[in-house]
């Protein structure tokens, strides 16, 4: 045990998404990890754990991959940065590109380069601000977000995020982003409701928001294909088309933020394949490199593209550009990473061990008095817990049973993500995962349940 470690830990890291003064303090864990091979990481203690959560949704080829290590160290030691600047490339980013394009819907033309998935979206609003002063629209400026949506932690993208958690005390959300319905049908108020009047009422409140604030104010809706850190929601059938429908018929642009869905996570290659939108802008990141380095986009369709060229024609280049964007060790972890999917079948495997896994917990778990719903779609998968599911009464946000779930099955040795509201346990392993390897996960978590729940 280092404890030289352990105090410049305490002393002077600033830790995301941690409660401050307790982990400064010692009152709350902190972990040193070490290694990380297949769906595995180590600590320092020598720990080993089944990480069913992939990192944060990211690590989707799973660790210790050298393929693509070989292909970072190969970039580093030949040309570790140049910038992409008025056309300036590396053979990594422009194969890259193309790559992404290959895979992409139809539609899409052009990806611009960014390190993360807020700053893809941050991006994302200030291309449709463009595009529409462009067009000679400048009032239509506003972005529509769901409530329970995670969209990023920057100023634009933090009020994109329907948390409040991600708003309070932080002024936000800034004016321009108006917040609708999450598709949560296990969450509608009227428990007589079948999904397809709930369907029909997320429609009607969307248009009612469009009705108050004016069509021609509105610039873009932005959604997950499925709701990820809100509580892995995936949405009622026919729900993204009709919403689709409203956003045409009133010229909204679609953004698609998949950051979580792209490349592979729901089993095809982009959520919106699997759900039949038609966005207008992809956002992604996490799965584009597995987190083998940062590195995100966003993929901008042939209707956007067409106006952002004219937008330049007549006021000179874009005015918008990251140091590092397209950087070029991320890009070659990024061509590694989608050679890497293709070469080792990971995404039909995703989806062929997402849906044991899914139906196993379903299994275990399905008839256990204090499981309200389980649900998912291809390696995403969540456990809602709820107090009695008979008029389905939620627990108190003090009884905190989502996190002690999790610790509990921490203990065994499994990671699975406390969603940040409710009492949901969420798992997104990597694609690598093994039957044995989700038998494993399932019978852990069915026995911390029973630890916590009884
Ligand atoms: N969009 C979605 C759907 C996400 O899940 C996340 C992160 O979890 C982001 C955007 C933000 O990405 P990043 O944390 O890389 O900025």
């Amino acid at each position: 045990k280092n404890d030289q470690l352990d105090q410049w830990d305490r002393d002077n890291f600033f830790h995301p998404s941690t409660h401050l003064g307790q982990f400064a303090r010692g009152e709350a864990p902190n972990r040193v990890i070490t290694g990380g091979q297949g769906c595995h990481i180590t600590d320092r203690e020598g720990t080993r754990l089944l990480d069913a959560f992939a990192g944060l949704y990211c690590v989707n080829v799973g660790y210790g991959r050298t393929e693509i290590a070989d292909a970072i160290a190969e970039q580093a030691h030949e040309l570790a940065y140049y910038h992409a600047y008025v056309g300036h490339g590396t053979e990594a980013s422009i194969t890259l590109a193309k790559m992404i394009l290959d895979r992409a819907p139809d539609n899409m033309s052009k990806v611009y380069f960014g390190l993360g998935g807020s700053d893809a979206n941050e991006t994302n609003v200030k291309l449709i601000w463009y595009y529409n002063n462009i067009l000679g629209r400048p009032e239509k400026k506003k972005i529509i977000s769901r409530w329970r949506g995670y969209h990023g932690s920057g100023l634009v993208t933090g009020s994109l995020t329907g948390l409040e958690l991600f708003h309070k005390k932080f002024d936000l959300p800034l004016a321009q982003v108006v917040h609708t319905d999450a598709p949560y049908y296990f969450r509608r108020d009227d428990l007589d409701q079948t999904e397809e009047q709930f369907v029909a009422q997320c429609v009607a409140s969307l248009e009612e928001l469009i009705e108050r604030e004016g069509a021609d104010t509105i610039a873009a809706f932005i959604g997950e294909p499925v709701l990820g850190t809100g509580g892995i929601v995936p949405p009622p059938a026919g729900y993204w088309e009709a919403i689709q429908q409203v956003l045409d018929r009133h010229d909204i642009l679609l953004i698609a933020d998949e950051v979580v869905t792209g490349f592979g996570r729901l089993g095809s290659m982009f959520g919106s394949d699997h759900y039949g939108m038609r966005p207008d802008i992809i956002t992604i990141a996490k799965g584009l490199t597995s987190a083998y380095a940062p590195l995100s986009g966003s993929i901008v369709s042939d209707k956007v593209w067409q106006v952002l060229e004219q937008g330049t024609d007549e006021n000179g280049p874009i005015g918008h550009g990251w140091t590092y964007s397209a950087h070029p060790i991320g890009a070659a972890a990024g061509v590694a990473n989608l050679k890497l999917l293709d070469d080792l079948n990971l995404i039909t495997n995703n989806h062929e061990v997402g849906g044991y896994l899914n139906k196993a917990m379903a299994d275990a778990l399905g008839d256990h008095a204090n499981v309200g719903d389980i649900r998912g779609e291809g390696m995403l998968c969540a456990v809602e817990f709820v107090k009695q599911r008979d008029g389905r009464q939620f627990f108190d946000a003090s009884d905190k049973v989502g996190p002690q779930i999790a610790a509990a099955l921490l203990e065994q040795g499994v990671i699975a993500r406390a969603m940040p509201q409710g009492d949901i346990l969420g798992f997104a392993p990597p694609f690598c995962l093994t039957r044995e390897e989700a038998d494993e996960v399932v019978g852990k978590t069915a026995k911390a349940v029973q630890a916590v729940l009884g």
